[in-house]
């Protein structure tokens, strides 16, 4: 992946941010009670919609079976059920499993006393956290600023014409990091538009008819 317009990149992010914001308002992600439920939504939201996220987490909570402990007891069988509606509920069971043992044994209020790097490296060491979740937990469960790309960031920056070639997650969350203040509820905030349109507006066939940002769109103007 390479970042085709590197000129005044700070000044293009933040121009694209109030344009999402005017065209889609105030988010204030992410939809969870408790830095845990945070945790555990970006474990089970990967490669699943959000509505069987909230079937899976609506489960657990039904079984009384919501901390890290209760999760942590049950057996592997009793798991893959309650977490069936997220999809791949077998490896999914692995890795929420694998997520509490870490928990268990060292509570996120511990692990979130360190700096970004450190407990990037931390998370991405558990099984199952990848780069995309670990950032995910930093942001919204953390409440440090560590910014989140998706597929959806890749699709409306690529459609812009501000990067071209294959997604490469390092590359595209530098692009963020390295030209925005680290700002946690300017990056909460801006990720939550970018799934917001993505999932909307600039869609895998795009609305652009219904689309503010037509006037800066390499897309549409081709
Ligand atoms: S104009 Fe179309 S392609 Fe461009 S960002 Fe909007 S929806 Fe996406």
């Amino acid at each position: 992946m390479r970042i085709v317009c590197e000129e005044n990149l700070n000044k293009k992010l933040l121009d694209l941010y109030h344009q999402l914001r005017s065209e889609h308002g105030t988010l204030k992600w992410w939809p969870a009670d408790t830095p845990f439920e945070v945790a555990l939504g970006a474990i089970l939201t990967q490669a699943t919609a959000w509505r069987n996220v909230v079937k899976a987490i609506d489960n657990l909570k039904a079984a009384d079976t919501f901390t890290p402990e209760q999760i942590h007891a049950i057996s592997q069988d009793e798991l893959e059920q309650l977490l069936h509606p997220s999809g791949y509920f077998r490896m999914k069971a692995k890795k929420v499993r694998a997520f509490v043992k870490h928990i268990v044994q060292r509570p996120m209020q511990e692990m979130f006393k360190q700096d970004v790097p450190e407990l990037r490296e931390e998370l991405l060491s558990i099984y199952g956290v990848g780069p995309e979740t670990a950032d995910s937990i930093i942001l919204y469960a953390a409440e440090k600023p560590s910014f989140v790309v998706d597929t959806y960031t890749y699709r409306l920056l690529s459609r812009l014409g501000w990067v071209e070639g294959n997604f490469h997650y390092a590359r595209l969350r530098a692009l963020f990091m390295d030209n925005l203040p680290h700002d946690v509820n300017l990056f909460n905030e801006y990720h939550a538009l970018i799934v917001r349109h993505g999932a909307r507006v600039c869609q895998k066939t795009p609305e652009c008819q219904a689309c503010g940002l037509q006037s800066v769109c390499d897309y549409f103007s081709n």
